[in-house]
């Protein structure tokens, strides 16, 4: 078997540039947690020294000139589809790794040149996404990222050859192994395993003994041994969230009430974008000078709609108020996602054909017009915050995970 790797290079600063090339060329931050994390940086950053995960204020010090955006996962979401299906062009069977990285399996006429498809599916990405990737081909799963990883950017590199392997895993530190992180290399250092080939050339019944199962796996992998399956079904998000600050102190049940509708038709939209469904509603609040509190109700079958998750929303956010608490942050999210498919209703679940219409007709005029031109009248306690524009784009929300 032939494994190929693809991991796009810098992907959420290469797809805010997709979308303005103004972009390029400059020292691009995309922000997280909030706007005060930077999760993603240019090679233009990284060389002035900012690191992932560094708070923007240490990093506008170190690159003052640097343009710092808000991260937009719909839009990395998109991009990323599109690179899954050409990716599917090439090879029939591809895992989803994460957002910007895919494995696939090499084969048919691919097989008799590697190097040409590596190169061919970077340069196809680059030319109609416009967005930089690079693809390593090797024998295994574990080898073909190590070589994309040392290849990066814009690389293309096939090492099916056990001499040039071994070559190139002279040169590499054990580090660059997924997998082996400094505290393991620490561990391996006394005995002699310094460089990726050092690992390979070990006695795999000491890697066990120093790493466990886990290390012998990779010991296998790095000598060309494939053991790590593909995974062909693209794993589902644990949790979906919308939310994050409400800008001022709210104590007004109301107004809690149409932040609540607001974020809730927000994360129905999610789940539909996504295709799943949920079997759990949480709503978590914070408050200023006083502990967050959260309600939480069980979903009796899984659901995206609109009416019946109100019911368990208004449940939750009843669970979750406190009289006079001043409220500063709320997060509506939705947890044990289930795919599409039959659904088993419950049976006083009222029928779902009035408001699978209903949500049909706003998702179709939203479409057209606008993401909230129609939406839920509950919400019209809170015209401020409908009447700027920016805050149809959504800054702190995260799939998969979320952030106070
Ligand atoms: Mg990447």
């Amino acid at each position: 078997m032939t494994v190929g790797h693809l991991d796009a290079d810098c992907f959420y600063v290469s797809a805010e540039r997709v979308r303005d090339p103004f972009l390029i060329g400059k020292p691009v931050g995309v922000l997280g947690n909030q706007g005060a994390c930077v999760i993603a940086k240019s090679y233009e950053m990284k060389a002035l020294g900012v690191k992932t995960g560094e708070p923007i204020w240490d990093s506008v010090k170190k690159c003052p000139e640097g343009i710092y955006l808000k991260r937009d996962f719909r839009w990395y979401e998109v991009l990323s589809r599109r690179m899954l299906d050409i990716v599917g062009d090439f090879a029939p069977n591809v895992e989803y790794y994460s957002i910007d990285e895919f494995f696939f399996q090499v084969e048919g006429n691919n097989r008799k040149a590697p190097a040409q498809a590596a190169e061919a599916i970077r340069d196809r990405i680059n030319r109609e996404l416009r967005l930089p990737v690079t693809v390593g081909i090797a024998r295994t799963r574990t080898l073909a990222k190590l070589f994309s990883d040392t290849a990066k950017p814009f690389g293309a590199r096939a090492v099916l050859d056990v001499t040039e392997e071994r070559r190139l895993l002279e040169k590499m530190p054990v580090t660059e192994i997924t997998g082996i992180a400094s505290r393991n290399a620490q561990r391996l250092a006394p005995y002699g395993i310094k460089t990726c080939l050092d690992f390979a050339n070990a006695d795999r019944k000491l890697i066990n003994r120093i790493l466990t199962k886990t290390g012998e796996a990779l010991w296998y992998e790095i000598n060309g041994c494939p053991i790590q399956p593909m995974r062909l079904d693209r794993p589902l998000h644990k949790t979906m969230a919308r939310g994050g600050s409400l800008g001022v102190k709210v104590s007004d049940p109301q107004i809690l009430y149409s932040w609540m509708v607001r974020n809730l038709e927000r994360l129905i939209e999610e789940l539909e974008f996504h295709q799943v469904r949920t079997c759990k509603l949480t709503i978590w609040l914070g408050h200023q000078d006083a502990p967050s509190t959260a309600g939480q109700v069980p979903l009796d079958s899984q659901t995206d709609r609109f009416d019946l998750l109100l019911d368990a929303a208004k449940q939750c956010l009843r669970q979750a108020w406190r009289p006079g608490w001043m409220v500063t942050h709320m997060h509506v999210m939705a947890d044990q996602l289930r795919r599409g498919g039959c659904i088993q209703r419950s049976l006083f679940e009222p029928s779902p054909e009035r408001p699978e219409t209903i949500a049909r007709a706003k998702r179709e005029v939203n479409e057209r017009i606008g993401r909230f031109a129609l939406r839920i009248g509950a919400t019209r306690h809170l015209p401020a915050i409908y009447a700027v524009p920016s805050n149809s784009f959504d800054l702190c929300d995260g799939v998969g995970m979320f952030c106070f």
